[in-house]
């Protein structure tokens, strides 16, 4: 049977063995960075294939020197410390990787200098986050996204995502999926856990770095996708809340949400209120990559099983 690893505290032991204390500082002051990485299960060829598991520990190592977080492990090792996780907890269905690089100390006192480092990955089954099928219905979020000058959104900082919950909730307890959250000078930054993009005149168009968004990793595949699969150019620029509403498409993508297209925002179709033709070509495309079966896209993903299942 299938279970659940953690490496914790240099180890790799069951998940209920991987406990912290209630004084350590990230619990308590939200001193750690995080990625999200997704395994997504090829059935057809009993595969479990790891997306871009460089480019995330990549973007966690930039994380952690934002936040003065010592990460004393190469890139290779965490590479490999991640399959091994994965391969001792065997599942056979799409699953979700943590990796987090955490302030340990056990002590009381807000900064980020003079304190322990440690570092933890866990594994866990994960599904379908939003409905990538029918599409997403999603509302501007009245809460603003954080600022470089307060929690810079760059680093993927656990503590920032006390503002991504509070537009989640918003959104879901107001009747709709998700949140569209503004910077503070009133641009589109994303959503509270996805980028997003808009096609107007047969471009993609996309918040850029400097509007607060989380660098995404699912943003540069697509962008790429578009690019060299479909011709499409991507623009970086602002984008005005108003423009979302006149697009002829808008998408959301996120390890955890894929490639979502929006068909609602503040109660106003999106084009014709369905699925966009080209946003779930991109899906399409993104989802052949991740699968392993692009072979152009090869290296964005690490088949996690040495022997293959079905073969
Ligand atoms: N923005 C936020 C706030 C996120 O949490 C995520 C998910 N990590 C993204 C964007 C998308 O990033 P990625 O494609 O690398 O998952």
């Amino acid at each position: 049977m299938p279970q659940r690893y953690a490496y914790f505290q240099k180890q790799i032991v069951p998940l209920e063995e991987a406990k912290i204390g209630i004084m350590t500082h990230a619990f308590n002051y939200g001193t750690a960075c995080f990625e999200g990485i997704r395994g997504n299960w090829n059935k057809d060829q009993g595969q479990l294939y790891l997306f871009r598991v460089r480019e995330h520990y990549q973007r966690l190592a930039k994380s952690c020197k934002i936040l003065g977080i010592g990460l004393p492990y190469t890139e290779d090792e965490l590479y490999d410390l991640t399959l091994r996780v994965v391969e001792q907890c065997g599942f056979e269905e799409d699953i979700y990787i943590r990796p987090l690089a955490y302030k340990s100390s056990e002590i009381l006192g807000v900064r980020i200098h003079n304190l322990d480092d440690d570092f933890l990955i866990f594994v866990t089954p994960f599904g379908p986050y939003l409905d990538i099928e029918k599409g997403a219905r999603c509302c501007t979020s009245t809460w603003r996204r954080v600022d470089d000058n307060g929690i810079p959104a760059r680093a993927k900082v656990t503590g920032i995502y006390v503002n991504s919950a509070l537009a989640k909730t918003e959104a879901e307890l107001n009747g709709f999926d998700e949140a569209i959250v503004l910077t503070h000078d009133g641009h589109v930054s994303e959503g509270s856990g996805e980028n997003i993009f808009m096609i107007a005149d047969g471009r993609l168009i996309t918040p850029p770095a400097s509007d607060n968004i989380l660098v995404g990793i699912t943003r540069d595949a697509v962008m790429r996708l578009a690019q060299e699969e479909l011709g499409i150019e991507t623009v970086e620029r602002s984008i005005d809340r108003s423009e979302l509403y006149i697009a002829d498409e808008v998408f959301m993508t996120g390890t955890a949400a894929h490639v979502t297209p929006i068909i609602e925002i503040d109660r106003r179709a999106v084009g014709t209120g369905a699925a966009g033709t080209i946003s779930m070509k991109l899906q399409r495309l993104y989802f052949a990559a991740c699968l392993g079966e692009l072979e152009k896209y090869s290296d964005w993903v690490t088949p996690a099983y040495a022997k293959v299942a079905n073969a």
